[in-house]
């Protein structure tokens, strides 16, 4: 790991300290079977039903690499620029814990197949870059599962050789807030490529965030590493509740003690598990089962190959290419799904919507609804050709920005189906008639004499409220850019 400062441009102080945070995110990898053994990695099966002699550790049993694990490790390297190496070793990480039966974990630790790399977002409008020592392959260890009822502990080892991608950070964040959004960019880019699904209550995607506190200038200070946050709130919550306890140690005059602790999600602290091991307590050797992992440079071209771009790609030729800005186009890349939802509204017909109003509309209105019916955007009642369809009426003026949300509430609410049939149906055309809009104003111009008077001499207030009884008298079916508009010429 290099020891070299990152430079950010704004490290906000706590209580004059300078927050340091490193990540090591555990995702498990989508492949059906395990990393070393052909049993299933299915989520939710009887205990010990899909473990095999391998996972067992039964004498004589030999693990074989799982193609499938290799070539998502690569697909992640590539996605975040690193070096994929030509060859990479598995090493046996030796420790003693009951769901470990073989007595060490198969994991890799001085040649990582995934070398360096960084993973870049926004933050607050100010991009941010973390820089990644490496990625490694493992296998996930088993569970222990604690039978309250009957009084006993037993053994579920169907996690046990789950392939697993670590992916580890340089100390390169500075807030809780730029953890949460790095984990949360880590965590799109990841299902993004499809090599991790991304369940956090599953543990698919589980962050150790490792926590220090300095005065600025100073050397590193002394970190904690808090385990397994499987929640972006609870990273945040702890992270922050980290910061503080250390700021107070350390007030109080005590020393860091660098250790493993556990977030309590009930009382909202972190708790020290034990005292951190170094890699030295381990005994790491090469495993002399497994041969060194050789990756071929055409291998990378061919997976290389078959990799669409990466939102964060996709993000910027928004900003670009449509003109969104920097929020809108990260939010509508949040998910395959909401980019494929976007580019149907806009793209969808052959007879283009204004990108930045279609955003506005998925993002705003359609999110709303999805959001409080608890849906994803697959399952949105309205679909993209019907909202397109809405958008383009917005745009061409032929109906208010608010008539627009009464008929997508009945296209959801399944009123209607159809924008244009619904427009006609409630009536809710603008007016586009000039002449009759004309005359509306005249008759609002005669009965607001004082109004009148009031913009004359230069009140600006006054003219919103002409514009407001010229909508009001048209039902709300003008459009009120082009009443300001006559207003104005009427009033030289
Ligand atoms: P280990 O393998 O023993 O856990 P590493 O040196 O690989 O230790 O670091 C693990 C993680 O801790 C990395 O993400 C790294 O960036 C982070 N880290 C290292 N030193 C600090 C520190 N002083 N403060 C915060 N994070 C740190
Ligand atoms: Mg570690």
């Amino acid at each position: 790991m290099s020891t070299t400062t990152h430079t950010t441009t704004s490290s906000p102080l706590v209580q004059g300290y300078e927050v340091v945070i490193g990540f090591e995110t555990h995702t498990q990898l989508t492949t059906q079977s395990k990393i070393f053994s052909r049993a299933s990695t299915s989520f939710g099966a009887e205990p010990n039903t899909n473990a095999s002699a391998v996972d067992f550790a039964l004498p004589g049993a030999l693990p074989v690499m799982n193609k499938g694990a290799v070539q998502r490790a690569i697909e992640f390297g590539l996605a975040v620029n690193a070096h994929i190496a030509e060859q990479s070793v598995f090493a046996r990480k030796n420790y003693f814990y009951p769901d470990l039966p073989k007595g060490y974990q198969i994991s890799q630790f001085e040649i990582p197949v995934v070398q360096g790399g960084v993973v870049e977002f926004f933050l607050n409008g100010e991009k941010k870059s973390v820089r990644l020592v490496r990625a490694h392959l493992e296998e996930d260890a088993g569970k222990s599962l604690h039978e309250d009822f009957i009084g006993q502990s037993g053994i579920d080892l169907n996690r046990a050789g789950t392939p697993l991608l670590e992916i580890v950070t340089e100390p390169d964040m500075r807030s809780s807030a730029e953890a949460v959004a790095y984990a949360r960019e880590l965590h799109k880019i990841v299902t993004w490529i499809g090599i991790c699904d991304g369940n956090m209550q599953e543990g698919s995607f589980r962050c150790d965030a490792n926590v220090s506190v300095r005065k600025p200038g100073e050397p590193l200070g002394t970190r904690r590493e808090i385990k397994n946050l499987n929640s972006f709130k609870f990273m945040q919550q702890a992270i922050d509740y980290e910061v503080r306890w250390q700021i107070e140690q350390i007030e109080d005059g005590k020393t860091i003690q660098q250790a493993t602790v556990l977030f309590d999600p009930d009382t909202g602290e972190t708790r020290s598990m034990r005292t951190k091991e170094d890699a030295a307590d381990y005994r790491y050797f090469p495993d002399p089962d497994l041969p060194p992992l050789v990756i071929s440079r055409e291998w990378v071209e061919q997976v290389k190959l078959g990799m669409g771009d990466l939102p964060r790609k996709i993000a910027e030729r928004y900003v670009t290419e449509l003109g969104l800005t920097e929020y809108d186009a990260s939010s509508l890349t949040q998910s395959k799904a909401t980019m494929i939802y976007f580019q149907s509204v806009v793209y969808g017909s052959g007879n283009p919507v204004p990108p930045k109003l279609a955003a506005n509309w998925i993002m705003g209105e359609l999110s709303r609804r999805l959001n409080s019916e608890e849906k994803s955007i697959e399952q949105s009642v309205v679909k993209p050709d019907q909202l397109a369809q809405l958008v383009r009426s917005i745009n061409a003026g032929i109906i208010s920005n608010n008539a627009a949300k009464q008929v997508f509430d009945a296209l959801w609410t399944g009123e209607g189906s159809d924008a244009d049939a619904i427009i006609e149906a409630k009536g809710l055309k603008q007016m586009s008639d000039t002449s009759e809009l004309e005359k509306i104003i005249d008759e609002v111009l005669a009965a607001n004499a004082k109004n009148v008077e009031e913009v004359k001499a230069g009140n600006a207030k006054a003219m919103n409220a002409l514009v407001g009884q010229a909508m009001k008298a048209t039902k709300g079916k003008a459009n009120p850019a082009q009443v300001n508009e006559l207003l104005k010429k009427k009033l030289g």
